[in-house]
């Protein structure tokens, strides 16, 4: 059975519902998650149609070092990261874990970009691990 899941930014102005399971939640090291975030992004992806969200984030798209055009979306007032689009990902969004009302409900599987990641960054042994972009997600179909 599929629970909602739901969340939103630090302010509050910016709220997501979620009504799908995830599809996979992994740990980025890319130099551009580590901007955003200062560390490694947490991310869950799930089929962009099932995210239903209030408020407007503002968004920022950029060249990705996977050669994909990234829309990060993010909250306007508070600046928090919420969500990510990649044009080598059509119809899955990135959910940013931290964002979650509930970060303990999905868990990573992966370590991705650990090429980028610093020298002080504890990467857990148990996970699966990909050096740089891992193959391409196939969008789910429901
Ligand atoms: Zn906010
Ligand atoms: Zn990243």
């Amino acid at each position: 059975m599929t629970t909602t899941r739901t969340g939103g930014c630090l302010c509050g102005q910016v709220r997501y519902a979620i009504g799908a399971d995830p599809v996979v939640s992994r740990i980025c090291w890319c130099r551009d998650c580590q901007h955003l975030s200062s560390n490694g992004t947490v991310n869950v992806i799930f089929p962009s149609e099932a995210i239903e969200i209030t408020g407007t984030p503002a968004a920022y798209t950029s060249g990705a070092d996977s050669g994909n055009q990234v829309t990060r979306r993010f909250c306007a007032n508070c600046g928090s990261h919420l969500f990510a689009d990649s044009t080598g990902r059509p119809g899955l969004t990135v959910v940013r874990v931290g964002t979650l009302d509930d970060p303990s409900s999905v868990k990573p599987s992966a370590n991705i970009w650990t090429a980028s990641a610093p020298g002080w960054a504890c990467l857990d042994e148990g996970l699966a691990r990909s050096e740089k972009q891992p193959a391409p997600l196939k969008p789910a179909v429901s």
